[in-house]
């Protein structure tokens, strides 16, 4: 596959933090902006709507009051009139009056009575007078209207009845007679609680207040939703803002109390003075109960942005941590691709994906240079062959069909032809088949690596080792051709030299028997030599298999084969426990025969010869043997050198031997899988050790 330049998408801090601000605090903001001036809206609105609601109500009371008052008046004025025409005229008795009175009071509920008095103050016309008549000469209304000069209502400040001992309020008109002349006074008696009853009646809600002061602000009346905290009749204590608010405007107005009114409420109040009588009425409603609908609203839409904000917040940790987590993702993969192609350069390992169904595959940069091809090459099955060199293509062509046909793994060492260059190169093909559902193959992927310099160590080790082969077995051969057709001639020597001994003995002169004695030793000798030399080729080219040998059997024939030398040097011989080791009959005697007979025959000339044969289990496969004796030793410099052909420690003439004897268990051992090393005090004995394979598993 093409290596594409990779891209990672990088976060600079910078726009990390611009994303952030953009992305989340940006529309929290937003949304906490809009819902603020929602509020300070709807507060407005909530406020403005309680003002209008104080307003309305005060004008409303205020108007009706005066159509109350002005009824009143209308009745006085009558009344008046009547009973000032009556005093020039004397047209109606007193009771007649008092009967006119009544009527008029009858129509006005909110009177109490409708009474009048002479020039003097004496109350004389109206319902209920008392015994003797009261006096009201010492009253505001009748003083009043005494000094008064023209005609016009008097509405007094509220006084404590003297004859009902209650709070009343009171209305006045002059009674003159024809020349203008004072002659009394007709007023109309309200009780305050009456106005406060019609005030009780009033819808309110919770915290609600109505309050109806005269011209002076003395209290006439006071209605409060919880009938609660009363102000005293005639009280004209008010509050600071309340004050503060008539200053600027007498007639109407609206403000709001600081809760340090008469009772703790902090209301809304619209107050309003009657234009024709001067009174003035005052409406609060609690701002508590007005704005606790938008106190409710308030509070779920700061809920709601609430709830916003921290979704937002949780939703953009949350892609904040997933976009982290794939950016670190990516570079990781993408920090691995680099390493595995690095790592595939360094190998010189391509890598490719066949698409079967479309007869298509894709190489990296890697497998490019190993074919040779360009970007431009064609990329299919048969363009693969044409890479493959000419003496493999059909191979290959049938190997790949079968493979795709059938096969798991695509597995196959072979040669190409590279196609900028020319030269063959060898490759290591592997890949894995994906197969769909009906087991038709559908991709192929794996790698293809380049092994030339292998193959070609591999072909010339190859070539080595057989032309080492062939030379030790022309060695071999050759060493079993001299030494067997020289035992002809010398068993020949041999037999004619013992011929002219037996003919010839003291008949010649003595020279002649030395001499032809030493023919005889030496031609002996000669003897052994070949016979070992051989044996020593006969371990290589006759080999038999390996199987379970019993070492003690073994080693006990070898005791018989030396039974001469043993029984001639009285040596002493202990074999040990010996186990089954892998090896051959003739051999392992041989092995056993040479080391004791060494044994034997470098023994110390002081001391009986004694050897011991023992095994010791190594490992699970190995066990190894030791043949020790007390005999001369050896030098540990020779260690090594002994196990070497022909080499000899002792002179010829003093021991007999051949050098060849452990060159050859050294070959035994080897063949058996096997190693051999010595250790050795010179003087007082060595021990030969041999590693074997264990033979009772097989
Ligand atoms: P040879 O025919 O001389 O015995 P070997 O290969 O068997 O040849 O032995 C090589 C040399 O190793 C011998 O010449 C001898 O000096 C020394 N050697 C072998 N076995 C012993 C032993 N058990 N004690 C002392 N020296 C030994």
């Amino acid at each position: 596959m093409a290596t594409q330049q990779q891209t990672v998408p990088t976060i600079t801090p910078h726009r990390g933090k611009a994303i952030l601000v953009g992305g989340v605090i940006a529309p929290i903001f937003l949304v906490i902006t809009i819902a603020f001036v929602a509020l300070i809206k709807m507060r407005e609105q909530a406020e403005f709507r309680i003002a209008a609601a104080t307003q309305n109500l005060a004008q409303t009371i205020a108007l009706t009051i005066d159509g109350q008052i002005d009824a009143i008046d209308v009745a006085l004025q009558a009344v008046a009139d009547d009973i000032g025409e009556n005093t020039s005229s004397e047209k109606f008795s007193d009771s007649e009056i008092t009967e006119m009175l009544y009527r008029q009071q009858s129509r006005l509920p909110l009177i109490d009575h409708l009474w009048a008095s002479n020039e003097r103050g004496d109350v004389v016309y109206g319902v209920g007078i008392s015994n003797p008549t009261p006096s009201i000469a010492d009253r505001d209304y009748f003083l009043k209207q005494l000094s008064s000069k023209g005609q016009s209502i008097f509405i007094s400040k509220p006084v404590f009845g003297k004859v009902n001992k209650k709070w009343i309020w009171v209305f006045s008109r002059k009674i003159e007679n024809r020349n203008r002349e004072f002659k009394g006074v007709a007023f109309a008696v309200i009780f305050t609680d009456r106005v406060q009853e019609i005030f009780d009646k009033i819808k309110m809600e919770g915290g609600g207040s109505i309050a109806l002061r005269d011209d002076n602000l003395g209290l006439i009346a006071r209605s409060t939703y919880e009938k609660q905290n009363p102000i005293a009749i005639g009280d004209s204590k008010i509050s600071k803002p309340f004050e503060e608010m008539l200053s600027i405007n007498m007639n109407e107005g609206t403000y709001s109390s600081d809760g340090t009114g008469p009772d703790t409420f902090i209301r809304t109040y619209s107050y309003r003075r009657s234009e024709k009588y001067g009174f003035l009425v005052n409406v609060g409603l609690s701002r508590e109960n007005a704005l606790a609908d938008w106190r409710q609203q308030a509070t779920i839409i700061a809920g709601l942005v609430l709830a916003f904000a921290s979704a937002v917040i949780a939703l953009s940790l949350t892609l904040h941590r997933a976009w982290n987590r794939q950016k670190h993702d990516m570079q990781m993969l993408i920090e691995s691709k680099e390493t595995l192609h690095e790592a595939q350069r360094i190998a010189n390992l391509g890598h490719y994906t066949y698409h079967v169904t479309d007869d298509r595959w894709e190489s990296s940069d890697v497998l490019d240079n190993l074919f040779g091809i360009g970007s431009d090459y064609v990329r299919d099955a048969e363009h693969w062959l044409a890479l493959v060199a000419p003496e493999s293509r059909e191979e290959m062509a049938s190997y790949l069909k079968e493979i795709i046909a059938h096969g798991e793994r695509f597995e196959r060492q072979y040669p190409i032809q590279r196609q900028s260059t020319g030269e063959i190169r060898w490759v290591s093909g592997l890949g894995n088949i994906e197969r769909d559902a009906n087991g038709v193959a559908v991709r192929m992927s794996g790698t293809i690596q380049d092994i030339t310099e292998r193959v070609v160590a591999e072909q010339a080790m190859r070539e080595r080792t057989d032309l080492l082969t062939q030379s030790n077995a022309d060695l071999e051969q050759f060493a079993y051709v001299a030494s067997h057709d020289l035992q002809t001639p010398l068993r020949n020597i041999i037999s004619y030299s013992q011929l002219l001994t037996r003919r010839y003995k003291g008949k010649l002169d003595s020279d002649a028997d030395d001499f032809i004695d030493f023919i005889i030793d030496n031609s002996m000798k000669m003897s052994k030599l070949i016979t070992d030399l051989l044996e020593y080729s006969r371990i290589t080219s006759q080999t038999r298999p390996l199987e379970p040998i019993s070492a003690s059997e073994a080693a006990n024939q070898a005791l018989a084969n030396l039974h001469h030398e043993l029984e001639e040097s009285e040596a002493e011989v202990e074999i040990g426990k010996l186990p089954l080791v892998l090896a051959d009959t003739p051999h392992l005697v041989s092995l056993f025969q040479n080391l004791i007979g060494n044994a034997i025959k470098y023994r110390s000339e002081d001391r009986v010869p004694r050897i011991s044969v023992s095994a010791i289990r190594e490992s699970v496969k190995f066990w190894q043997f030791a043949v020790s004796d007390n005999g001369v030793g050896i030098d540990p410099e020779y260690h090594s050198k002994i196990f070497e052909i022909f080499q000899r420690l002792t002179p010829t003439s003093d021991v007999q031997g051949t050098g060849i004897g452990l060159t050859l268990c050294r070959r035994i051992v080897q063949r058996f899988g096997g190693t051999i090393w010595v250790e050795s005090n010179p003087g007082l004995g060595s021990t030969f050790f041999f590693r074997l394979r264990d033979g009772s598993e097989t």
